[in-house]
Parts: C-alpha cells; structure tokens; sequence
C-alpha cells in the first residue's frame, strides 16, 4: 500500500501565498484520494505494489490494459503532488543559485525571462493541468501536461512544476489564476530542485 509522506513544513508555512486550509483540503483530501485511488487500482497486481510509483509511471505500455488508465490518472495524482510538496516550501531564496541558475540563464535568458516563460504557460494552460519545468534528455524545457500525466512517462525529469487544478488555488484566489502564479513564485524550495536538476543530470 503507497501511502503520503508526511510534509516536512506546517500546512500554514506557505502563507500568506498558499494558504493553510487549501493545503490542508488539497493534501489530506485530493492526494489522499488520487492514492487511496491508486491502491485500489493495483491491489490485484502485486508486482506494481512492490515498485517505488515513480518507476511505474515511467512505463505504462508495462502496465496491464485494464489498469492503464487508473494508473495514469491516480498514480500520476500520486506522485505529481509528491513532487509538488517537495518543491514547496517556505522560502529561503528567492532565485535559484548554482548549476540550475546558469542553466535557466543559459536557456531562456535570464530568470526574469523564465519566469516570464513559465507564468506565461501556466496561466495559458487550459482545463486541469500542470506545467514544468523538465529536463527532457540535454534540454531544460517548460512543458505542460493534461490532468495527472507524468513527465516522467514522457520520459521527461522534473525539476519543478505548478499545479494548474482549481482546487490548488480556488478556495484563496478563485479565478484569479494569474495572482496564485504570482505568489508561486515565493515558495519555491530551489535548494530541491537544484538537488533535482543536478540527479536528473548524471
Ligand atoms: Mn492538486
């Protein structure tokens, strides 16, 4: 049985840019549920239960027909908001430092640029959804993905993402999905997704 880490900062550390009771409603209910999910849909099929999510969602051709699609939508849900805890966090730095920095700079110009980039996509993104920022390959790219696909059954390594559900930001910022882009950008945990980038390199 996969079950959720704990968080390793108070639901309320994000405030005042993600609020307390949307990471309580969005953790102990929506991702409980995309894992409880989850459970259900491989509990006849030992061989998944014993393998880190990850590694299953990084091949779903392996992944029995009848379960494709369960698996994509709850194991995905699963392991995107792993993810997505992770990168969170109450903020230290503001920009990224390190290989990442260069790497953004390199890529798209400057920060302010990826930013620009990056913002541009989340809030153009239409329907529920996620965008990245992935290693795909050599290439540092923004991507976005429907509902709860994976990057990593693109083949893609994330090394930070934006949860584009309503339920990430509605309760707060109700339509206004351009000021939770906003605040995002204050609670990023860059020191994760350095560590990330710099696995995703080897
Ligand atoms: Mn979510």
């Amino acid at each position: 049985m996969f079950k959720l880490k704990d968080l390793s900062y108070d639901y309320s550390a994000l405030e005042p840019y993600i609020d307390e009771a949307t990471m309580r409603i969005h953790r102990d209910k929506h991702h409980q549920a995309y894992c409880d999910k989850f459970n259900v849909a491989i509990a006849n099929y030992p061989e998944f239960q014993k393998k880190e999510p990850e590694e299953i969602l990084k091949d779903l051709s392996r992944i029995p027909f009848e379960i494709q699609a369960s698996v994509k939508n709850f194991g995905g849900g699963f392991v995107n908001h792993n993810f997505f805890w992770e990168i969170l966090g109450k903020n230290k730095e503001i920009v990224p430092k390190g290989d990442l920095c260069k790497a953004i700079g390199e890529k798209f110009g400057s920060f302010e640029k990826f930013k620009e980039e990056f913002g541009t996509s989340a809030l153009a993104l239409f329907g529920s959804g996620w965008v990245w920022l992935v290693l795909d390959g050599e290439n540092l790219k923004i991507t976005e993905t429907k509902n709860q696909e994976s990057p990593l059954s693109l083949g893609q390594k994330p090394i930070l993402a934006i949860d584009l559900w309503e339920h990430a930001y509605y309760l707060k910022y109700q339509n206004r999905r351009a000021d939770y882009i906003q605040a995002f950008w204050n609670v990023i945990n860059w020191e994760k997704a350095e560590e990330l980038f710099t696995e995703a390199k080897k």
